[in-house]
């Protein structure tokens, strides 16, 4: 199992997809906070090299980091806008799963009116984000079930290690691909 710590502060050349090994492989090595840092992060990567990327700022991976430990032990969702494969901007939606800290399910209005807002900021839902309070940042069965939206990227935040994971996979036809990360 590839992956390496991210940590904020790194400089942001180091992209999810590592060297040409040929096989699994994220980002390597690992970094702790520098002193008066927020946390560092694991930002793991799948097996192909040349895949399709997203982009995340890091400002907005603090945010949903922050958001998510706020939370925990329930889970938190949301929208991620942005354009041609850069996020731009995070829409936490309420969770109203019956069981939050399992599973979650956005908050039918509040997920139309951030939609909405997406769209009158002139900017388009490049995928969604949840949170897994306690478990790895791999993507459920039901998380795999329910995706509708083979171009969406599907960010999943594990607080489960002692550092925040961060993965990100496309879904089709219940079928994970994994997608790459940049943090900058
Ligand atoms: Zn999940």
């Amino acid at each position: 199992m590839g992956g390496a710590s991210y940590r904020y502060g790194s400089p942001p050349q180091r992209g999810a997809a590592g060297p040409d090994h040929g096989r699994d492989r994220g980002l390597t090595g690992s970094g702790r906070s520098a002193a008066g840092g927020c946390c560092s992060l694991l930002l793991r990567a799948g097996s192909a090299d040349r895949r399709p990327m997203i982009e995340l700022p890091e400002r907005l991976l603090e945010e949903m980091v922050t958001h998510a430990r706020r939370e925990a032990p329930r889970e938190v969702c949301g929208w991620l806008a942005g354009a041609e494969g850069r996020v731009r901007e995070i829409h936490p939606v309420p969770n109203v799963a019956d069981a939050p800290e399992l599973r979650f399910l956005m908050e039918p209005g509040a997920q139309l009116a951030a939609m909405r807002e997406i769209e009158r900021r002139g900017l388009e839902i490049v995928g969604t984000y949840h949170s897994h309070p306690r478990t790895p940042a791999d993507p459920s069965a039901r998380d795999r079930s329910l995706a509708l939206y083979p171009d969406l990227a599907h960010l999943i935040l594990s607080l489960a290690g002692e550092e925040p994971e961060l993965r990100a996979h496309r879904i089709s036809d219940g079928r994970l691909k994994p997608l790459g990360l940049k943090v900058q």
